[in-house]
């Protein structure tokens, strides 16, 4: 069976799907009244931690069952749908139980095939609407396998949240945003809904706004938010927590965008641009190979004169030069680095290649 497509879950629904509600369940009462703030702004998903898997033990380690039966109250009084997360099969027992609408998968799970194939196993003969986080690592393959996993356990409604990853690089995110990989993931499996969880990336609530906004751009399907009556005195993730007028605040200024556009001078201005821009990349492509046949003669030299392939002044010109260069063509010197960097691997891998390659004599 073809893995792809994917259903697109949220297919039909109004676009941006907004998921809001608090790290954990803490008490019934911060429940309810979070829950039925976050209704008051339309929005009919409330998310809800009732096992929060936490870095170190002694932390607030959520709520437990308790918390399930409350759900259930709040489900019954404002007739809203709830998300949790689940880690193992138990959770996902337990949920199914008390009426859960929407698992997710932690990204703290989505590292472990072992626990995924144990909560896919245990949603074997359901079809409830599934989430499941990028893993903490920036590995796109276990993000994919996680998602095979539940697909392949009869899963139809299947969405990836993007919740950012670890690293050990000094960032003003909580976790970095790596935009490249859902992009990847997205490319992968076309028809996957995405959904962007800013507050995670973010790890403060004050870069909420713009990580939403750079979600609805890069054509995201929901965002999950979350959201707290009074976040500063929250259990868990305090920082990051926005309050529902916040959120309010935050949803009213978000510009959607539509993923296509119907107009056709609109369409045709597009196309000739496209079609510019292939003639631009085809010259880009034409020099690159130019670039190459040099780097190869220059190669050749050094084999001759046994001088070694590498320079390390040489490098530190071009590094320095060709930032200058792109500056004063008004591109970013940190993205012309970055792909000087990429063109510089190749042309030391070609030249490596050559001067180890037996030389031919030919009579
Ligand atoms: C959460 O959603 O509260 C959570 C624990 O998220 P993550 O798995 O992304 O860390
Ligand atoms: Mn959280």
């Amino acid at each position: 069976m073809k893995f792809d497509p994917l259903n697109r879950w949220s297919e039909g629904a109004e676009k941006p799907l907004i998921i809001a509600g608090p790290c954990s369940a803490e008490t019934e009462d911060q429940l309810l009244e979070t829950s039925k703030a976050i209704k008051e702004l339309d929005i009919s998903i409330i998310r809800a931690g009732i096992w929060k898997p936490r870095t170190r033990p002694n932390n607030f380690e959520g709520i437990g069952l308790e918390g399930l039966k409350w759900i259930q109250n709040v489900k019954k009084e404002l007739n809203i749908s709830f998300a949790v997360e689940v880690a193992t099969p138990q959770h996902v027992e337990q949920v199914l139980k008390h009426d859960i609408d929407i698992l997710w998968i932690g990204a703290r799970s989505t590292v472990n095939p072992f626990t995924v194939q144990d909560i896919a196993d245990a949603l074997k003969g359901v079809d409830i609407p599934v989430l499941i986080k990028n893993p903490i690592n920036p590995d796109l393959e276990l993000w994919l396998g996680a998602i095979e996993r539940i697909y392949n356990a009869g899963i139809t409604k299947i969405g990836a949240i993007h919740r950012g990853f670890s690293s050990h690089q000094k960032s003003k995110y909580r976790n970095m945003p790596a935009w490249q990989l859902p992009i990847e993931l997205k490319r992968r499996l076309p028809n996957l809904s995405m959904i962007c969880d800013p507050s995670h990336i973010a790890g403060d609530s004050n870069m909420i706004y713009d990580l939403c906004q750079k979600a609805l751009d890069m054509d995201y399907d929901g965002l999950m938010i979350e959201t707290h009556r009074d976040p500063a005195n929250a259990w868990s993730d305090a920082k990051q927590q926005v309050n529902p007028s916040q959120l309010h605040e935050i949803l009213q200024k978000l510009k959607v965008r539509k993923s296509v556009s119907h107009d056709e001078t609109f369409n045709s201005r597009l196309e000739d641009i496209r079609h510019q821009i292939d003639q631009a990349d085809r010259e880009i492509l034409e020099c690159l190979a130019n670039r190459m046949s040099l780097v190869k003669k220059i190669g050749e030299c050094k084999k001759e004169e046994n001088v070694a392939v590498f320079q390390v002044d040489r490098w530190n010109d071009i590094f320095k030069s060709r930032a200058e260069w792109g500056e004063s063509f008004n591109l970013d010197p940190k993205y012309v680095t970055e792909l000087y960097k990429i063109i510089h691997n190749e042309s030391i891998r070609k030249q490596t290649d050559l001067m180890n390659k037996p030389t031919v004599h030919t009579a």
